[in-house]
């Protein structure tokens, strides 16, 4: 070590700035900690040589663990490598990537006419891809070139965002709307009209929203889609492998079918791994082949994942799929006829998410520590993630828990509860 280390003052402005606004976050009770597991992603991960009872995983089916995915991913990398070596265009599209899109289009064929599915990396990647690729369409247009999105409140980040890039690329127009009342959307919808008869119309939406688990009013929607030409785009990351007879989501659930729909499942849930499709006609599909930046300029995801997702959404359709679904119904349905709160507020909510909104950053964080204290692993959720003042604890089932699980923790929250009404 150089002998005056110590005195050198390192310090440059961007250095400072991060500094005093990670000084903020922690006042403000809004610094988040990563937490490392020692363990797999199980509903008893091992945290610093602790078992704790997670319920906060996305693994609604408990696939992520399950020994055929994990053969099939291992038979996989043996067949087809470690890496795809290059985007999907380029040389990176290998024939098992071409028949996981084939399996995916299946899934929704019954709600979505001509279907065809592109697969990605991420469900990141894949909104950024389909609001940015859809919303240039409008570009093509004749006479006023006008673009609308029409965007939930409440819609994940990664929408939120790809909805901003969106307009920055194209100068297209953000309304926001509540997806609880949908005549505020439906207003905007005819205020637009009037003005700009020919605009090109998106409407973005979540399936299952991701931080209440209340699910999108999809009937309506496809309504108003049909009635003022627009193009409906429906993120079922929370549905897909969860919603439907057959895990298909959302669509198969409400017995949808519409031509104008497109519809991104992610496959880093439900379905235990990672990665995610758009599913639509196969025109709008292959407009996206062509011009859907992150899909182009973007490395395959590893075929060995595409194997292993053949696997797991061969499960998700099959019996194992019915039989985890009918499991995890029968948790949600005894949480929901066990648990009882006197201040807290459980969100409406008939999905593997359920959501005690608390408000404050500082009650959710002590009912979270709390929670660790008697070996339960449930993160304060807090905002920019969810609205100012509704600081929540998002509670997520897993098919691999028991009813146990589910009684213990109802226990364990009646008396935190209690304690902090007292504090
Ligand atoms: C998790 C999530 C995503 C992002 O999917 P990743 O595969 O994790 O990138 C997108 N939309 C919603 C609603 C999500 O909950």
């Amino acid at each position: 070590m150089p002998k005056n280390s110590t005195q050198i003052v390192h310090s440059f402005s961007a250095l400072s700035e991060a500094k005093n606004q990670l000084d903020l976050l922690e006042l403000q009770l809004l610094k988040r900690r990563l937490k490392t597991t020692e363990s797999a992603s199980k509903v008893r991960p091992v945290i610093q040589g602790r078992e704790l009872k997670a319920f906060c995983s996305n693994d609604y089916l408990g696939l992520a663990n399950h020994p055929l995915i994990i053969d099939a991913l291992i038979r996989g990398a043996q067949q087809y490598g470690a890496g795809s070596g290059a985007s999907h265009l380029i040389s990176g599209h290998s024939e098992i990537h071409a028949a996981l899109e084939q399996f995916l289009a299946h899934t929704q064929k019954l709600s979505i006419p001509n279907a065809r599915a592109l697969f990605f990396s991420t469900g990141y990647l894949a909104n950024l891809c389909a609001i940015t690729g859809f919303a240039r369409l409008g570009k093509l247009k004749e006479g006023s070139g006008r673009i609308n999105i029409y965007s939930a409140k409440l819609n994940h980040a990664s929408l939120i965002d790809g909805v901003k890039l969106a307009a920055a690329q194209t100068g297209a127009q953000i309304f926001l709307f509540d997806h609880r009342n949908l005549n505020e959307l439906e207003s905007q919808l005819n205020q637009e009209k009037k003005r700009f008869s020919d605009a090109h119309q998106l409407i973005v939406i979540d399936g299952v929203f991701s931080m209440d688990g209340d699910i999108a009013p999809i009937t309506k929607l496809v309504e108003l889609a049909n009635q003022f030409d627009a193009l409906l785009m429906v993120d079922d990351a929370h549905g897909f492998g969860v919603l439907g007879k057959h895990g298909s989501g959302l669509l198969e659930l409400e017995k949808i079918q519409s031509e104008r729909i497109v519809y991104i499942g992610t496959l880093s849930k439900a379905a235990g791994i990672s990665g995610a499709f758009v599913c639509a006609d196969a025109h709008l599909i292959e407009w996206l082949v062509q011009k859907g930046r992150p899909y182009i300029y973007s490395t395959a995801t590893p075929p060995a994942i595409a194997n292993a997702l053949m696997q797991s959404v061969e499960i998700i359709q099959g019996k194992e799929g019915q039989a985890r679904r009918a499991h995890l119904g029968e948790l949600i349905h005894l949480w929901k006829s066990e648990v009882r709160f006197k201040k807290w507020q459980l969100s409406e909510s008939n999905t593997p998410i359920q959501v005690l909104i608390l408000g404050s950053n500082e009650d959710a964080l002590e009912a979270s520590r709390r929670l660790d204290q008697a070996g339960f692993w449930i993160p304060a959720i807090r905002p920019p993630t969810v609205p100012k003042d509704s600081a929540r604890l998002r509670i997520t089932f897993s098919a691999e828990h028991s009813k146990e699980d589910v009684l213990e923790l109802v226990k364990a929250l009646h008396l935190i509860e209690e304690g902090i009404i007292l504090k």
